[in-house]
């Protein structure tokens, strides 16, 4: 009998078995029976046994000393972490220490509940995660339209006819706030019930070859598209309320704001014909079941606020919103949108700001983009020790060689990171937590954003060893041993903490919340869902397609949904000033977009052979017509130049990209100096957060602008044939 799990690599959820070779891990397959991935499975599965079996993966901590490593005991480890973090935190205050939570830490049980624990125990603003290069914008609108952070729509995308996309590729991520396994399946069936399916984006990308409509985008104007749809819909009185017509609000002042943005206005702005942006605002206003979805493309930039707000927005007033086929919300076992409400975590918005350069900060965190200005400044709250958890922002936020340098100069840093990567090579202490393998799971927060409410358990497929950690472990452990008193008292309170670690498990917390989440009790005490159930199911529970819930779950204050909240209606001033600019940009100019690829997840799993072996990955593409006038042809090599920092990299020429964009996937860059990766090493590319821009954030929200950085492009050789080869 093969083990049964959840994959946890991306936010796909997929069900897989994976066969047993006496200690190895054997074929990973996917599950026919998940009711949510229903076998299928990408080529990063795989990847899950080159993890486990990795030689160059960490067991026991490593403490730094210079330029090499010494292993030593965990005991060690955690009193030396803790010693050193409270002995900064009392000359520095609390500001002086903080943390950086990286995108893996929500797809692992123990570290999202661990880092919980941590982050109350450290107390400090400095908080930072990858929230702020991701979907933080979408968060943004959902608090200020709905009145919750974790409210978030997703969309209905095995019911509806009309499937409109924008800066999404789904085909090759599986879905982002839409874990929709099997993408290539679900976009055909939508097609074969006589369907269309429709992208925006700068690349004609996976997804937008096997939709019916690409249409390009200028990065970053995804908002003014947003706007010419939104005029069309109310110059031509197509708004459909529904049932939310005694429920929403500042109906005029989105009416307002749109006005002064007709589609033949925005045209040679945004790239997009006006007669394509009115076509599709009539048909999206005028279809049975559509969805209007926006995802990292139109976060990632100048005006993902913006753009997040008006993708919500445009669904609720063409009768989209909350309904079967449109964009809906999840009613998971364990409902994090109530367990938010309940510890007083729906959101909040500017009531912090970061020191140096005053930027927002959201539900308690600061943008990551700030995070080396706060180490490098001196002053009263400077950064001068910092906690990692399951993150390489080294690779992952802008102007990575800024941070490498911040990172240097810390008092103190400690990693929680299974690798000796490119940001924990700073560390002066490595805490390796146990591998997905030898971990039990509950995807809590991926459930919450799928296509399909859907209950899966996956145990721990191999113990781990007596001196390995799991991240729950590592963190309330850590978290212990910052609350000692030095009163006399430490041992018992240790006993007593040890007992409790025992007893609150994360096991536990999860049974709990799902007793009394939405499938638990409500249903009656025989019927309601627990996980003991959930476990005996062994390919996970199937709760059913997405139900309407709204508007009893709004959580604004008035219970009132808001269509133009004046945080983002002000916002649309900086718009209006930007789009002079781009009006007025020399031609031939280029900006430089990213590009996610199947067999890559962010710089996770660089280190697998089979993922990355083959022609290199990390190249840049250009149109050849930008390609041309600079004498630049297939195979050179080019200098990608920004204000922040250059990079060399060979160049592909396609017209899959929008002329004046240029596009290099991130993630990659592993060939700096001192980590312990040597399948990713040998393949190292180049980052393409070397050339991005931490002083370029959306002023709104301060998400970094990762996409439409202004670049120049240059012939930097002539072909190098040793690349080809390699
Ligand atoms: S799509 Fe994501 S969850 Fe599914 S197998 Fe691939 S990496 Fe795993």
């Amino acid at each position: 009998m093969p083990h049964l799990r959840t994959c946890n690599l991306c936010e796909a959820l997929c069900g897989i078995e994976v066969e047993r070779d006496g200690d190895r891990v054997g074929a990973i397959r996917g599950d026919v029976h998940d009711p949510l991935s229903q076998g299928y499975i990408c080529p990063k599965a795989t990847a899950l046994g080159d993890l486990h079996h990795d030689p160059d993966r960490l067991r026991t901590p490593l403490l730094r000393e210079g330029a090499t490593h010494r292993a030593i005991g965990w005991d060690e480890a955690l009193d030396l972490a803790a010693r050193r973090l409270l002995e900064i935190r009392g000359a520095h205050g609390r500001k002086g220490v903080a943390m950086y939570l990286g995108n893996p830490t929500i797809h692992n049980l123990g570290a999202t509940l661990g880092s919980q624990v941590l982050g109350m125990v450290l107390g400090s603003h400095n908080r930072y995660s990858a929230t702020s290069v991701d979907q933080l914008p979408k968060m943004l609108a959902s608090y200020l339209m709905y009145g919750h952070q974790l409210l978030m729509s997703v969309p209905d995308v095995d019911r509806c006819d009309l499937f409109v996309m924008l800066g999404a590729n789904p085909l090759v991520s599986n879905g982002s706030i839409m874990s929709a396994p099997g993408m290539k399946r679900r976009l055909d069936a939508i097609k074969a019930r006589g369907g269309r399916v429709v992208v925006f984006d700068p690349r004609r990308t996976e997804t937008a070859r096997v939709a019916m409509e690409h249409h390009f985008v200028r990065p970053g104007t995804d908002a003014l598209v947003l706007l010419s749809m939104l005029h069309v819909v109310f110059a031509e009185n197509l708004v459909r309320l529904g049932r939310f017509a005694g429920y929403v609000t500042e109906l005029d002042d989105l009416r307002h704001a749109a006005a002064g943005f007709p589609p033949e206005d925005t045209a040679d702005v945004t790239g997009v014909p006006a007669a394509v942006v009115r076509g599709l605002a009539r048909d999206v206003a005028t279809a049975g079941r559509a969805a209007v979805y926006g995802r990292v493309g139109v976060s990632i930039q100048e005006f993902g606020g913006l753009a997040n707000w008006l993708v919500e927005a445009l669904n609720v007033v063409t009768g989209h919103f909350d309904e079967a086929g449109g964009m809906m919300f999840t009613t998971p076992a364990v409902d994090l949108v109530q367990l938010g409400t309940w510890v007083g975590q729906k959101g909040s918005f500017g009531r912090i700001q970061s020191r140096v350069r005053g930027a927002p900060g959201f539900s308690g965190e600061l943008p990551v983009a700030c995070l080396a200005e706060e180490i490098s400044t001196p002053g009263e709250g400077q950064v001068r020790a910092l906690v990692t958890l399951a993150g390489n922002p080294v690779l992952s936020t802008p102007d990575g060689r800024a941070l490498d340098r911040a990172l240097a100069s810390l008092d103190f840093m400690v990693s929680i990171d299974p690798y000796l990567n490119e940001t924990t090579r700073h560390a002066h202490l490595i805490l390796p937590p146990v591998m997905p393998l030898e971990r039990e799971h509950y995807d809590v927060a991926l459930h919450a954003f799928a296509v399909r409410n859907t209950a899966r358990w996956s145990d721990a497929m191999f113990a781990r060893g007596d001196d390995q950690r799991d991240d729950w472990e590592i963190l309330t452990g850590l978290s212990r041993r910052m609350l000692r008193k030095g009163d006399g008292l430490d041992g018992l309170r240790d006993k007593a903490a040890a007992l409790a670690q025992r007893v609150v498990t994360p096991r536990r917390a999860i049974d709990a919340l799902m007793r009394i989440g939405p499938h638990g009790y409500r249903k009656g005490l025989r019927d309601g869902l627990t996980l003991d159930k959930v476990i005996a199911s062994k390919h996970g529970v199937d709760l059913g397609a997405l139900e309407p819930t709204m508007p009893e779950r709004l959580h604004t204050r008035d219970g009132r949904l808001h269509l133009a909240p004046k945080e983002l209606v002000a916002d649309l001033e900086r718009l209006r000033a930007r789009m002079v600019r781009w009006a007025n940009e020399p031609a031939g100019a280029l900006v430089l977009t990213g590009r996610r690829e199947l067999r890559s997840n962010n710089s996770w799993c660089h280190n697998s052979l089979r993922l990355v072996k083959g022609p290199a990955r990390c190249t840049l593409r250009m149109h050849p017509d930008d390609a041309a006038p600079r004498g630049i042809v297939a195979g050179d090599r080019v200098r990608i130049a920004s204000r922040a920092g250059e990079v060399t990299a060979p160049v592909e020429l396609s017209d899959e990209m929008m002329r004046g964009v240029v596009s290099l996937p991130h993630g990659w860059g592993h060939d700096r100096p001192g980590v312990r990766l040597s399948v990713a090493s040998a393949h190292a590319g180049v980052s393409v957060n070397d050339v991005t821009d931490a002083q370029v954030i959306d002023a709104l929200c301060g998400t970094a602008s990762l996409t439409g950085v202004a670049v120049e492009v240059t012939r930097a050789e002539a072909v190098v044939a040793a690349d080809a080869a390699e």
